[in-house]
């Protein structure tokens, strides 16, 4: 754990106590400062009582005593309308910051010069930060993992000179850290998500920017408007950027051709790293999670050679276009992760041969954004409620069938594929659908795709502990 020993003897109020917010009232108590805690939920206050954490309502406390109000990132600061701790703190002259930020502080304070890869966008933050954390554990650097992925930053081991930091930042998250600074920040893509609670792309975009321009060097996916145009911004402003693009070729910055991954110094080009043969890390959309992870790994010094041998090893994070595994021609992916069409899309283009199971909870649209992959789909086989809007939607256009349950879609999509003379068949669970009809959340129905694929007689599984 990292205490907070920039808050000794600081009074400091703190609402919201799932997992991460104890953990930060922990840190902020060992630190030496006076926490007192809150929550909505009774239950959250009663485990917080038993961890030794002080409670109190927050409504009783002297908020002009307060040195900082510390709160979880799903607390709304703004939208769709401020959360009631944060009017009292508004109120109050209090700032309000977040567990990054504690973070940021204790940094600063004792090992500036640790290096830290902080990492944003709208999409492939978990897999950017878990294959950076992988290639420089793999290359014996002692490296932390945190954030909004895996283990609450403040539970990360302490910072020194050398350890190297790789934290994920959601944009709540970095709302409430105002003074994170990276080593190196990555910003991958921005597409619109999460305006309910930002209000406009505009706020989204300027609260992500903030993090790469408080960085030593941004690295910029260069890829969509919003992002060309933070790069643009932060170089004119003098800062040193790289920017990294999944399809065009660069003069300055990093792209990829093909599999291959270039860097080029004012069209002088350097071939850095491949993609060939790697699993884990298939489609365009991995050549720019991949860039990302090799522009920042590059910056804190490690070697092409190190690059390489983490990328060739890196397992790939569950339930996201996991290979699961193969039987003769036929490879199971599990992309459970995709909770709509957006988030499907990458999957769907990234194989040529689709047994497609989709379906559970429709979301708005449907599968409709879709209809570009429709060729490469073989068969779909349609569960959950969602099956028969999905089936109108796919119409005459490609075979289908309304498999219902998750059981009964894998086992024909592997008769089905198992059949199929043309090269590599995947049978792809990428339901562009919530999972909440049919089960708890995401892990859980990806953990029975995974089950009932290894129930096939005869499938091999994919080498590679998930991270
Ligand atoms: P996040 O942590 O930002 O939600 P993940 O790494 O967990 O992202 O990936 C979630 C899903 O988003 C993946 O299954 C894939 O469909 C899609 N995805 C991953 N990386 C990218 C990217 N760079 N651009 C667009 N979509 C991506």
């Amino acid at each position: 754990m990292i205490a907070a020993r920039a808050f000794s003897e600081k009074k400091v109020a703190l609402f919201g106590l799932g997992g991460s917010g104890q953990a930060t009232a922990l840190a902020l108590k060992e630190g030496g400062a006076v926490v007192t805690a809150w929550d909505d939920n009774p239950a959250s206050v009663a485990t917080a009582v038993e961890r030794g954490i002080p409670v109190t309502d927050l409504r009783t406390i002297d908020w002009s005593a307060q040195a900082s109000f510390v709160i979880s990132p799903g607390v709304p600061l703004t939208h769709p309308k401020p959360h009631w701790t944060v009017d009292l703190a508004h109120n109050a002259g209090v700032e309000i910051i977040g567990d990054i930020e504690l973070f940021a502080r204790e940094r600063q304070c004792v090992a500036p010069t640790a290096p830290l890869i902080a990492i944003t966008g709208t999409n492939g933050k978990s897999t950017t930060t878990a294959l950076t954390a992988h290639i420089l554990a793999s290359s014996g650097r002692d490296t932390q993992m945190g954030g909004n992925i895996g283990r609450a930053v403040m539970t990360l081991n302490a910072p020194q000179p050398k350890r190297h930091y790789v934290i994920e930042c959601s944009s709540y998250q970095i709302d409430i850290a105002p003074s994170i600074n990276p080593t190196a920040g990555i910003l991958l893509n921005l597409t619109p998500d999460h305006l309910d609670r930002h209000g406009t792309m505009q706020h989204y975009a300027s609260i992500k920017e903030r993090m790469v321009a408080n960085s030593d060097t941004a690295i910029i996916g260069i890829d969509d408007v919003f992002c060309a145009q933070i790069a643009d911004r932060l170089e004119r402003a003098g800062k040193r950027v790289i920017r990294i693009s999944k399809r065009l070729p660069l003069k300055d910055g990093m792209f990829a051709d093909g599999l291959v991954l270039m860097q080029a110094d004012h069209n002088r080009f350097v071939r850095v790293a491949t993609l060939e043969g790697i699993g884990s890390l298939r489609g365009q959309h991995n050549a720019q999670n991949a860039l990302a992870a090799v522009a920042a790994c590059l910056e804190v010094g490690l070697s092409a050679n190190e690059i390489q041998s983490g990328l060739d090893s890196f397992p790939g994070l569950a339930h996201r276009m996991e290979q699961i595994a193969n039987k003769d021609h036929v490879l199971y992916v599990n992309d459970s992760k995709a909770t709509n069409a957006d988030a499907a899309a990458p999957a769907l283009s990234s194989f040529g041969r689709i047994y497609w199971i989709a379906g559970g909870l429709p979301k708005e649209g449907g599968i409709e954004p879709l209809r570009s992959y429709f060729p490469r789909v073989a068969k779909a086989y349609l569960i959950g409620e969602a099956a028969p809007a999905f089936a109108a939607t796919l119409g005459e256009t490609i075979p289908y069938e309304i498999s219902g349950t998750l059981d009964a879609a894998v086992a024909h999509a592997a008769a089905d594929a198992a059949l199929d003379g043309s090269g590599e068949a995947v049978v792809l669970l990428s339901p562009a659908c919530a999972s909440f009809d049919q089960y708890k959340n995401f892990e859980v129905r990806g953990d029975a795709f995974r089950a009932a694929v290894n129930a096939i007689d005869g499938v091999k599984p994919v080498g590679g502990t998930q991270i």
